[in-house]
């Protein structure tokens, strides 16, 4: 019997048109119906030089399911490449070409002697979610476009994080990722947001290693880049925030690098001394707000749910109750994600569960006792469970209707500071 999904937190694999679109100058081509990308285009900050307005679509229509869109593709593209001045064109497959069988990957080859390059990605939403769409765009562009090389760059390292747009915070986040890396001395290389692009996309093969901070997604990516680039990794599956994270993902990395110990124990001193003076001064906050429960419950995707965990436990000291995650997790990584939320410090451990059904999320969330007022931590949907349960909410993972964020960030020892203004200004609104 078919299933009714309860509130939803991803949206289908084309909606890695966003992953396209956060490369800067790069245009996505959809080979789809005219209602996938309509659908799938209402990202917040998702306007500016190519918007999901103006993406080429081939919009197929019922003859083209008869006869076949191939055709249609083909005039597409010829004509978004004399029209639209991009540096890279992707062209993604929504379900009904995919269900046909148009020979994409054929029309696409007819354009490899194009001045811009021309690559595809097929994204039909029967295949899996936006996750899944954003790790097939990056595996198109390391297979199609881009070349093995001898040429390494010391230093230089690709940093891979999660899903532009689906994660509101994600150019804060990447750029505070490559912050921290600078400050080692190390050469950040990221293709997304403002003036990466083509650029940084040409130096991933010199890289001497690639970063991917992050659960699960892009650890395909790295793997298949070690096998074409021999490019070694390092995975950091929690997305570091506060200085607890923030100092152990310091060492990690400073380590894999090689970095001079030193230069990593001086850089962590100088951060924490800083992090603590703000903590200090606002300790009596923390400690006397009695409004708050010290328990919390997060439903949010494994970057946030593992992420945020971490940070309330290790930083705040607060106690996990349940934590929800939402990001249809792939089976094969559920039990090192689980794991990771048996890692944390007063051998405190963090009950998991994979759930996408919202009603079944809220109702378990309803019957946990959290001893006062909770703070609960999630998407949109958790407002309602939030004020069910006299909670104090936070809206951080998808869908974000209660805030807008340009280019804010929780990563790091600033993103830790900016988490705990988010959290405690809404605990002070009982005071009013
Ligand atoms: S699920 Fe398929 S038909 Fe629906 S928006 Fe996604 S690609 Fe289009």
């Amino acid at each position: 019997m078919a299933k009714i999904l309860d509130k939803q937190r991803y949206k289908c694999a084309m909606s890695a048109m966003s992953t396209v679109q956060a490369i800067e100058r790069a245009i996505p081509i959809l080979h789809s119906g005219p209602g996938c990308a309509q659908k799938l285009s209402n990202s917040s900050g998702s306007s500016g030089f190519f918007s999901p307005n103006i993406f080429p679509c081939t919009s197929i229509n019922e003859k083209d399911v008869v006869f076949g869109g191939e055709k249609k593709l083909r005039t597409t593209i010829d004509n978004a490449l004399k029209v639209i001045d991009a540096d890279l064109y992707v062209v993604l497959t929504g379900c009904t070409p995919e269900i046909v069988g148009d020979l994409v990957e054929d029309v696409v080859k007819e354009f490899s002697n194009a001045e811009k390059p021309v690559i595809f990605s097929s994204t039909p939403g029967f295949k899996g979610n936006n996750y899944k769409g954003h790790e097939w765009v990056v595996k198109s562009i390391v297979e199609q476009y881009l070349k093995p090389t001898d040429e390494r760059i010391e230093g230089l390292v690709n940093i891979w994080a999660d899903v532009p747009y689906q994660d509101e915070f994600w150019h804060g986040n990447i750029r505070e990722l490559e912050n921290i890396l600078k400050q080692l001395g190390l050469i950040p290389n990221s293709i997304f947001g403002y003036k990466r692009g083509i650029n940084n996309i040409n130096k991933i093969p010199k890289a001497q290693f690639n970063l991917l901070v992050s659960p699960w997604v892009g650890l395909e990516n790295v793997k298949l880049m070690e096998k074409k680039f021999g490019t070694p990794y390092l995975h950091y599956p929690t997305l570091p925030i506060g200085a607890f994270e923030t100092s152990k993902f310091i060492r990690t990395v400073g380590e894999f690098a090689g970095v001079d110990k030193e230069k990593i124990e001086s850089l962590i001193k100088e951060k924490e001394e800083y992090y603590y003076y703000y903590i200090e001064r606002y300790a009596d906050l923390f400690l006397e707000t009695r409004v708050m429960s010290k328990k919390f419950t997060i439903a949010a995707d494994a970057q946030y749910a593992l992420g945020i965990t971490k940070f309330l436990v290790n930083d705040l000291g607060l106690t996990p109750a349940k934590q929800f995650i939402v990001d249809d997790t792939p089976i094969e990584f559920r039990e090192d994600i689980k794991s990771y939320f048996k890692d944390l410090n007063y051998n405190i451990e963090a009950d998991v569960s994979f759930i996408t059904d919202g009603y079944k999320i809220h109702k378990e969330i309803q019957e946990i006792d959290y001893h006062g007022y909770p703070l609960i931590i999630g998407s949109y949907w958790e407002k309602e469970v939030a004020t069910k349960t006299n909670g104090h909410f936070l809206n951080v993972s998808w869908p974000v209707n209660e805030r807008l964020v340009v280019n804010g960030y929780y990563v790091g020892y600033d993103g830790g500071l900016r988490l705990i203004e988010d959290i405690y200004s809404v605990v002070k609104t009982r005071f009013n």
